[in-house]
Formats: C-alpha cells, structure tokens, sequence
C-alpha cells in the first residue's frame, strides 16, 4: 500500500527490533527446527505460585470489570509500600499510576511533558523503545553514548553536557537493558542538581531494578526524592521482578499532577491494566519476597558461568555486567569484511546456520555487539554457547 495512506508520524518507528528477532527464532521453531532462543527480553521462570493463586481468586470474586484508570487503590498503596520499604521514598496512591506494562507507563509520560520539538537525552546502547517513543510523539531523542571500559556507567558530565534549551527530559534506565550498567547515586545527584532550576523532567526507568548484583548503594529513588522531587518519574513493573511479562502490569510514580496528566491520556487508550493482573500484582508486591531473591541467586550463578565462558574466547570482550538479565559482549573482531561484515549478518547466521538467537548490537544502537539473555536455564546456556563456539570454529574454517 501506498505510504501516503499512513501518517507521518508511523515512518518514525519500526517494529521494535528486539521482537524481530524473537519473531525469526519463532517462526523456524514452527517449521520444527531446534533453536536455543537466548534473544528474548524476558524471564524464564514461571509466575511464582503464589501470585498465579491470586489471580485465580480474583476470577473466582469475578473480579473482571473496568478498575480506575489508575488502577486499583490496593496495588497502588502496595506499590507506596513497596517503594517505602526498599529505598525509603515516601509517596501516596496519589502519586501512582498502574499501566499495562512499563512500556505503556513511559510513553503516558513521554505524551504528558513533551512537545514536538523538543529534546531528550537518552543514552546508548539503551533498549529501542526509549527512542522510539520519543519520535512517536514527536520529540527527538539526544544521544548520550556509554562505553564498555567504563562498564557502561551513565556518567553525569556527558549528559550535562546534552543538555540545550530545547531538553524537556531525561530518561535514564539503571540498571540497563541491554548492558547491564548502572548509573551511579553520585552522577545521577550532580544531573538532578544542575536540572533542578530548569524546566527539564527526569525519568528512571526501574524495570530492573530488582535485578541489582553490585554491593555499591543504589537508592536512585531517594536521590530523586531528595533532589528533584517536583519533576521526577520512577518507572517499575512486575515484568522481570516476577516473571510477568504477560500479564501487562507496570507503574508510574510522580507529582500528582503528572499522574494525572497520565491517567487522562490512558484513559483514552487502554483505560486501566487489566483487573485480575491487577489483583495478583497486590499479592506479588505485598507478600514474601523470597521468590525474588531466589530468581536473582539463579541469574547470579548463570552470569558468572557465562562470564567465565566468555572469557575464555580472546576475540570477545565483555564487561561483568552490574545488573539486569544480559550481556552484552563486543563481537568485532569476529567480523570481516570477506565473511560477517556486521553484528546483525552474525547474529542472522548464527540463527540461520548456528540454530542460536541472540540480539544484534543494532537493535540498541551499538553495532559490534551482541546482546545474550541468560534468563534461560544453565542447560540451555551450555548448549547455546556450544554452538557458539562450533559456528566461531566454522567461520575461521570455511
Ligand atoms: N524498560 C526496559 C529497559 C525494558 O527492557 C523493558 C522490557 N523489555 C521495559 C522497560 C518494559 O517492560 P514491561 O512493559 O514489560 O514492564
């Protein structure tokens, strides 16, 4: 069809590129080809089973009418609690808003304090519906760069550096998807500071904030909190905390002017997350949180094995990620101009002929790179770094 019959505004954004990739690896597993699948974003562990009860009770309460828009006053209290307990910040049901998913919570803000024209500063490599969002409602996205030698730290003076008249926001994501790295309290202090007297918001997007491995203190909401409590954005989710992806369910905490500028806009979209997600989410905020020590134990030992794996292929260097379910090494010196030229030729080869998906740098803005999930199980990761290593010893081979 004619690409006149679309708005302007749908050129801006592609398919996200971390879906593609996912969607490829499913369509060969339909044809019944064996994938090792370690490009998904997303935990590999069931829904504990205590949150699976709670939905299940809130079928059986037929609990499955439209809520608030903001969603129900017990996950938001949950959600105040749950903030007050882990870092100390204090806030009301006032201040929150349940959407379906981060991602949604994001873009209401994104709508609520941008104008076409406006900046953003972002960083990279940074997962791609940061930027993309931003174009969608007609703001563009500034580009701060973090590099590997620093760990992909998100460092104050780059993004001070960004900033222009024009900057209404800054979106930081700690820890980073897909690096893994996290922004210091100290950096994120000296950002807060210089924006505190200029119209500019800050966003922090907590997704996985849950998923933190470094013994260094980082209580990002209280420094906002201290700081810049009139114009910050916590963004969290059940997602990745408690292997929820499918049940849509994340928030937005800020001013109550803000949450409210959010509710309108999804009001007119998806009015509330659903009611029985809802429920469980209460369930998950509020009871023992063993269940998420126990996933982050996992992840732990399934870094440190595929760490050491990737240590010893000289040509990869990675750095240890400090959080989140990923790493992300630098794959540039496996490419060359005769055979892979790109990250994205290797990672499409790899799927194709290796019968392993992981994420090409591209997908985040880092060409190079790949991005590996060890949100699988140990099995798994050794069979996918088995044909890692058979594809590598092919190439130099062939
Ligand atoms: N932020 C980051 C950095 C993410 O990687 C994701 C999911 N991939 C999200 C937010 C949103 O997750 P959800 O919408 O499932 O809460």
């Amino acid at each position: 069809m004619n690409r006149e019959e679309f708005s302007e505004r749908i050129r801006q954004v592609r398919l996200s590129p971390t879906q593609k990739v996912g969607q490829e690896a499913e369509a060969l597993k339909a044809q019944g080809i064996d994938i090792i699948n370690l490009g998904p974003g997303e935990p590999d562990f069931d829904t504990p089973s205590h949150i699976k009860e709670a939905a299940r009770a809130a079928l059986d309460d037929n609990f499955t009418r439209y809520t608030a828009n903001v969603g129900i006053v017990e996950l938001r209290e949950a959600v105040c609690q749950r903030y007050s307990q882990d870092y100390g910040f204090t806030s009301s049901v006032k201040n929150v808003i349940v959407s379906a998913g981060g991602k949604q919570a994001l873009f209401n803000v994104a709508m609520a304090v941008l104008n076409p024209g406006d900046q953003v500063v972002i960083h990279a490599p940074g997962w791609p519906t940061i930027a993309d969002q931003i174009r969608l409602v007609g703001a563009e996205p500034v580009v701060v760069r973090t590099h590997p030698e620093d760990g992909f730290k998100v460092g104050a003076t780059q993004v001070i550096e960004a900033l222009t008249p024009r900057t209404r926001l800054i979106v930081i994501n700690s820890p980073g998807n897909p690096t893994g790295g996290l922004i210091s309290e100290e950096d994120l202090r000296e950002i807060a500071e210089t924006v505190e007297n200029r119209r500019i918001w800050v966003t922090l997007d907590l997704c996985y904030e849950r998923l933190v491995y470094d013994d260094k203190p980082h209580n990002l909401p209280a420094v906002l909190q201290e700081v810049l409590p009139t114009r910050s954005v916590l963004v969290g989710s059940l997602s990745k905390t408690y292997a929820m992806t499918g049940w849509r369910c994340g928030w937005a905490i800020g001013p109550s002017e803000l949450i409210d500028a959010c509710s309108n806009i999804q009001s007119q979209c998806t009015s509330n997350a659903s009611s029985v997600s809802q429920r469980a989410g209460v369930v998950a905020l509020t009871s023992s949180q063993d269940c998420v020590t126990a996933m982050q134990d996992e992840y732990l030992v399934r870094r440190d094995w595929i760490m050491k794996w990737l240590q010893q292929e000289p040509r990869i260097s990675c750095v240890v990620p400090g959080g989140a379910f990923y790493v992300f090494p630098d794959i540039s010196q496996l490419l060359s101009p005769e055979s892979l030229r790109t990250s994205l030729e290797f990672a499409k080869r790899l799927l194709q002929d290796g019968r392993l998906a992981v994420t090409p740098g591209e997908a985040f803005d880092a060409p190079g790179f790949l991005r590996i999930s060890y949100a699988a199980s140990l099995d798994q990761l050794r069979e996918g770094m088995d044909r890692f290593t058979r594809f590598v010893a092919e190439l130099k081979d062939g």
